[in-house]
C-alpha cells in the first residue's frame, strides 16, 4: 500500500545482488519536477518539451520563454540531470489548429517529431539555442524523438552546430550537452549500433516502438487489443537495443509506459536494463520491485521469455 511505498523514497534503488538502478522521471512541465523529487527520482529522463508548445496556436514560445522554462526545470531538480526531449508534435500530440492532423492520411507516419523540427529550422534552432543556454546553469541531456535515418542524425548535429554559432555570434553563454536518440521506430532499433556512433546515450520509447513494430495506431481503440508490449518482435527489438548500448558502454534507458509498469520490471532487468524513466507516480512501485529482484537470477529466464512464441506464458514462470 501507499504508506509502505512512501518509506522507499529515500531507499536507494539497488537490487538484492547489488546492481544500482537509475530511476528517472517523465515530466511535461517544469512544475512536475516537484513530484519527481518527492518520489525520489534521481533525474528527469524525459521532459516532453512539446507541452510548452501545445494549445498555443500561433504564439509559440520564443527563445527567452523556453530558456526560462528549462532553467526552472533545472532548478526544480536541484542539480540532478535533466533530459529535455526536443519538440515531439504531430499524430497523438497536435501542435495547434494550423497543423490539421485529421487531414493527413496517417498522422503517425507523417510529419511529426524530428521530421517536423527539421522542416521548421527557425523553430528548431530557437529551441536548441534555448536548451544550450540553459545548459550553462546545469546538467542537460538533449533527446531527439522519432529518428530513423542517418541523414536525420547528420542534419540534427548540423542544427546544433548552427545554434552554437548563432549564440557565439551574439556573445551569449551556453553549456555542453550530452546528446541522445530516442529509439522508437523499428528501423532505429535495428540500427542501434549505428546510432551509438553518433549519440552519447539512447532512450527507448516503447509506446511508439510498439505502435510502429505492430502497425497498431496507439490512439485507435478498435485495435487496442492488438497493442502488445509482449509481442516477441517488440521484445527482440528492446533486447537488441539494450545489448547494443551495453556492448558499446553507453547509457540506455526505457522511457515508454513499459518502464513504469511493474509487470515488466523484472523482465527489463533480466534483459540488462539499468535505467528506467517513468511518470513520478510509478517510481516507488517500480523501486519496490527492484529491491526485491536478483538480476543474476533473471538473465536466463529473460532469455527464455525472449525466445518463447508465447512470452506472456513464459513470463508467468518468473524465478
Ligand atoms: C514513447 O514513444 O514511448 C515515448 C516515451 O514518447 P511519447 O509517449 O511522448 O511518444
Ligand atoms: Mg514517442
Amino acid at each position: 500500500d501507499r504508506s509502505r511505498l512512501l518509506r522507499l523514497v529515500n531507499t536507494p534503488a539497488v537490487t538484492l545482488d547489488g546492481e544500482k538502478i537509475e530511476l528517472l522521471a517523465n515530466i511535461e512541465l517544469p512544475k512536475d519536477t516537484e513530484a519527481a523529487l518527492a518520489a525520489g527520482a534521481v533525474g528527469v529522463g524525459l521532459f516532453r518539451s512539446e507541452f510548452l508548445f501545445m494549445g498555443r496556436n500561433h504564439h509559440l514560445p520564443g527563445e527567452e520563454e523556453q530558456y526560462q522554462a528549462y532553467v526552472r526545470a533545472l532548478e526544480g531538480m536541484r542539480g540532478l540531470p535533466l533530459t529535455i526531449r526536443t519538440i515531439d508534435v504531430g499524430a497523438d500530440k497536435p501542435l495547434n489548429d494550423s497543423v490539421p492532423d485529421a487531414a493527413h492520411l496517417n498522422p503517425a507516419l507523417g510529419m511529426r517529431a524530428i521530421r517536423w523540427s527539421l522542416a521548421e529550422p527557425a523553430m528548431f534552432l530557437t529551441q536548441l539555442r534555448a536548451i544550450l543556454r540553459a545548459a550553462a546553469s546545469g546538467r542537460i541531456h538533449v533527446l531527439i524523438p522519432m529518428l530513423a535515418h542517418v541523414s536525420e542524425i547528420r542534419q540534427t548535429l548540423q542544427m546544433l552546430d548552427t545554434a552554437r554559432s548563432q549564440l557565439d555570434a551574439r556573445g551569449v553563454a551556453y553549456g555542453e550537452v550530452d546528446l541522445g536518440a530516442m529509439i522508437e521506430v523499428p528501423a532505429a532499433a535495428l540500427t542501434a549500433r549505428l546510432f551509438l556512433k553518433y549519440f552519447d546515450f539512447l532512450s527507448i520509447g516503447t509506446n511508439d516502438l510498439i505502435q510502429y513494430t505492430l502497425a497498431i495506431d496507439r490512439a485507435d481503440e478498435s485495435v487496442a487489443h492488438l497493442y502488445d508490449p509482449m509481442h516477441p518482435a517488440v521484445l527482440q527489438l528492446l533486447a537488441d537495443t539494450i545489448r547494443a548500448a551495453r556492448d558499446m558502454g553507453k547509457p540506455v534507458s526505457v522511457c515508454g509506459e513499459m518502464a513504469g509498469d511493474t509487470a515488466f520490471t523484472k523482465l527489463l532487468l533480466g534483459l540488462g536494463l539499468r535505467s528506467f524513466s517513468m511518470h513520478p507516480a510509478q517510481i516507488l512501485a517500480v523501486k519496490q520491485e527492484i529491491v526485491r529482484s536478483d538480476t543474476s537470477k533473471l538473465v536466463d529466464w529473460a532469455q527464455q521469455v525472449l525466445q518463447s512464441e508465447d512470452p506472456a506464458a513464459a513470463m508467468a514462470q518468473k524465478p
